[in-house]
């Protein structure tokens, strides 16, 4: 059993200070701010946490720290959990799953599966199994982000998760799918199933990810070879739900609703913390809702529960993040204590009872005396002496004959036991005749061999003209296929014309000739086919449509991100490419070297029979070297082969992020592109005033938040100054100009906008709202107006000239 409390960490965007990692974290409010903003504002607030992480801590150093023990607890058969708690925009996704753009920015649920996948390959000592499930939980509705059905129906048509408890109080999850992975790749496949699933049902009106809760838990057992003990452990990586309060918002109506959900929920998760640090409670209000009873064991009890606080300390957050730190104060209180989750297997179990059944009754037998007297009949005499033989032959030293408790085959097993014995002794009686044997036997022993190293040899001529063969003709097709897509760079076209094409020639080609184990690429045809089932709609676009979006992705800020991925797509490729032929160089060398090797010994074996005598017991010198030769080749196969491996799953990563940039701006053109529609309507009689066109969202809205966040910063002079020991104090140029919220934090902005959608259309996208004047029409009119509005913008930027 492992006792601890629960550990938190604070992890703080958005400050520019340089902060050593430090452990305490202390804000104080100016007393003039304070009075302000709400009465009875204490000054100076100080909290403790295991490790503060500033925003130059690098997503490996938070795997390091944070994830990289509750993973190697997990291999080792406890549950854990790790959850991200913080307000909208303080960096929860990013933390839990990582940022869209770079491969370095991957987060703690793919760096931890890499982790444990490496591990399970390692440890060749046990059996393992792991099996994935992916749970998002909005508005108290449980729904299956990996139910295969994702792709035929929307997410409110789906089964909903719900949760069933047996009679021991465990919980059960219905309609939870389980997927078994068996390599990271297929692990991470899922995780980008479960978040392009994620981001399909979301919509623009419909931000659900901030009011949202998403579960991925990583369910791994462990068997040791032969024994009946199972062990389970649990991980879940948990991504909460924003932690903003209601009361801030100040929004009303319907949209209340669902806020005061999130908040509900959250507020349960409070209660929970709150049973659970207080000591002499006995009753913990899990079942009050769905979180909180999927969470159960995790929260408080047989779990390694780990926190990331994450924090933005911009003035106007100050408020959430006192209550996110406060929050966490209470989380390490709780203590857990984590034991294995042992099982016995019950087949296995059953038949040990079954062979110790069989023992007690012959031990019985002999114990009660009872006698037979007649004769073994011939069925069981030939019946024994199988056994006798099996037995013989069996090579566990631990075998054992049983013949039961039957005084009269014990008897005869002895009997048959000491004839065997004797009958092999005597041929050792006479010497002589058995020498001339065993020179003869030597000869024909050694022709015998020296036909089958001939043999070989041959075999392996053949092997190697064979191989050079697939080997130039592979070479080619690399070669093609590389050329391909290179020829073809100036247009954007996602994810069809990738420079490393996805499951085809490129892939199969390169990687094919290497051996890698699970090149299973189903799982990422299936997202992809996915994807453009749900979204790639192109093929249905109307050219004026097609031609508008070209001019959408272009403008698009996140194009820049999807061209530097493209390029480094490219690199990557290049270099698996050539470690590829690297590898099947050092592969033809090995086979060379080993050839070498057996023709080395048929030499040896030639020169014993020509000479007749025996072969030279004195190393040889030359196959020494040439094994040493074959011992360096190998090392260098193993090397480049692991480098390969990795950089496999590098541009899996990097083009399943593509394939994400793609959903997004597909998703944001759409948005747009109903938006102007309707303006088009709206202002029919103006159609020709290009002043009515809405630009082109130039960057994307983390990106805006981020933007105005830090340009709120400068301009109202906030500083978080780090004044030494781990102090970070909050000091205002000029507070009062900023009383009450001087601007719209993001949270309350997407509150707004969606304050204008009645509740029940959450899934309705603006689109259904376009008259059916002739979808062509439409079209065309929004065509005209991107060329009028380009060209004034072309007149601008040249008459500014
Ligand atoms: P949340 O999930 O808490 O709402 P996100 O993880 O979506 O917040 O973060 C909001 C934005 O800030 C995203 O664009 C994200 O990439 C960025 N971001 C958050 N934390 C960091 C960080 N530590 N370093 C760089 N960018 C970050
Ligand atoms: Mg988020």
């Amino acid at each position: 059993m492992v006792k601890q409390t629960i550990q938190i960490f604070a992890r703080i965007y958005s400050i520019d200070e340089d902060e050593k990692l430090t452990s305490s974290l202390e804000i104080i409010l100016p007393r003039d701010l304070a009075d302000g903003f709400v009465n009875n504002k204490r000054e100076i607030y100080k909290f403790k946490f295991q490790r503060i992480f500033d925003q130059d801590a690098k997503q490996d150093i938070i795997f390091e720290v944070i994830a990289k023990p509750v993973a190697e607890s997990a291999l080792a058969g406890y549950n854990g959990t790790i959850f991200a708690y913080g307000q909208t925009g303080s960096g929860k996704t990013f933390t839990i799953t990582g940022g869209a753009e770079r491969y370095s920015d991957r987060g703690i649920i793919p760096r931890t599966l890499s982790y444990i996948f490496k591990q399970l390959q390692k440890d060749s000592s046990k059996i393992y199994t792991t099996h994935i499930s992916y749970l998002e939980i909005y508005n108290e509705c449980g729904y299956d982000l990996l139910d295969p059905r994702h792709e035929a129906s929307s997410l409110e048509d789906l089964p909903k998760v719900t949760i069933l408890e047996d009679t021991d109080q465990n919980i059960h999850l219905k309609n939870l799918s389980l997927h078994q992975a068996t390599t990271e790749e297929e692990a991470l496949n899922l995780l980008f199933l479960g978040d392009t699933n994620r981001m399909i049902a979301e919509t623009p009106m419909n931000q659900a990810s901030t009011r949202s809760h998403c579960i991925f838990t990583v369910h791994l057992s462990s068997k040791e070879p032969g024994s009946a003990t199972v062990r389970h452990a649990k991980l879940h990586l948990v991504d909460l739900a924003g932690s903003e309060r209601v009361a801030k918002t100040g929004v009303g109506g319907l949209l209340l609703t669902e806020a005061k959900y999130i908040n509900l929920s959250l507020h349960y998760l409070e209660q929970v913390i709150i049973a659970l640090s207080e000591k002499h409670r006995s009753h913990i209000p899990y079942r009050n809702s769905m979180m909180t009873s999927v969470l159960r064991d995790s929260l408080g009890g047989n779990c390694m529960t780990t926190m990331i606080a994450t924090l933005s300390l911009e003035k106007r957050n100050i408020d959430e993040s006192i209550s996110t730190c406060r929050f966490a104060q209470r989380v390490a209180l709780i203590k857990n204590e984590a034991v294995l989750n042992e099982e016995i297997d019950p087949r296995l179990t059953i038949i040990h009872l079954q062979k110790e059944i069989q023992e007690l009754k012959d031990e019985l037998a002999i114990v009660t005396g009872e006698q037979r007297t007649e004769a073994l009949t011939e069925a069981e005499i030939l019946q024994l002496e199988k056994l006798i033989t099996s037995f013989l032959e069996d090579q566990d030293p631990e075998g054992r004959l049983e013949v039961g408790a039957d005084m009269r085959k014990i008897h005869h097993c002895f009997h048959h036991l000491k004839k065997l014995l004797n009958d092999k002794k005597i041929p050792e009686k006479s010497p002589v005749s058995s020498e001339i044997k065993d020179q003869e036997c030597q000869e024909s022993l050694k022709e015998e061999e020296y036909k089958k190293l001939r043999d070989l040899l041959k075999q392996r001529d053949n092997e190697i003209n064979i191989l050079v063969n697939m080997l130039k003709k592979e070479k080619k097709k690399t070669q093609d296929a590389l050329h391909l897509p290179s020829a073809d760079r100036s247009e954007i076209k996602l994810p069809q014309s990738l420079p490393f094409p996805r499951g085809n020639l490129g892939e199969k080609t390169l990687l094919s000739s290497v051996p890698i184990q699970a090149q299973d690429f189903s799982t990422s045809r299936n997202r992809s086919s996915l994807l453009h089932n749900k979204t790639g709609m192109r093929e249905e676009m109307s050219l004026g449509r097609q031609e508008a979006f070209e001019i959408f992705k272009r403008d698009h800020a996140d194009s820049v991100t999807i061209d530097d991925n493209k390029q480094i797509l490219k690199q990557r490729f290049s270099e698996a490419k050539a470690l590829g032929e690297s590898i099947n160089e050092a592969r033809s060398k090995i086979g060379h070297l080993k050839e070498e090797i057996t023709q080395r010994s048929i030499q040896q074996v030639a020169l014993g029979i020509s000479e007749s005598m025996a072969v030279p017991s004195v190393p040889d010198l030359q196959e020494e070297k040439l094994r040493s030769q074959l011992e360096e080749e190998k090392r260098r196969y193993k090397t480049m082969f692991t480098r390969l491996k990795a950089l496999k799953v590098e541009i899996e990563h990097l083009q399943l992020l593509m394939d994400k940039a793609k959903v997004k701006l597909q998703k944001e053109f759409e948005a747009w592109w109903a938006e102007e529609a309707t303006n088009l309507q709206a202002n029919s009689p103006a159609v020709n005033t290009p002043g009515h066109m809405k630009p082109f969202p130039h960057s994307s809205e983390s990106q805006q938040d981020r933007s105005q966040l830090l340009s709120n910063k400068s301009s109202q002079g906030w500083k978080v100054q780090d004044k030494g020991a781990g102090r970070f104090h909050v000091c205002d140029g000029n507070a009062r100009k900023i009383l009450p919220s001087p601007c719209p934090s993001p949270h309350s902005r997407e509150q707004s906008s969606i304050g204008a959608q009645p509740e029940g259309s959450i899934s309705e996208r603006p689109v259904s709202t376009i008259p059916l004047t002739g979808d062509r029409q439409t079209d065309s009119d929004i065509l005209a107006f991107i060329k009028a509005r380009q060209n004034i913008l072309q007149k601008k930027c040249l008459g500014g000239n």
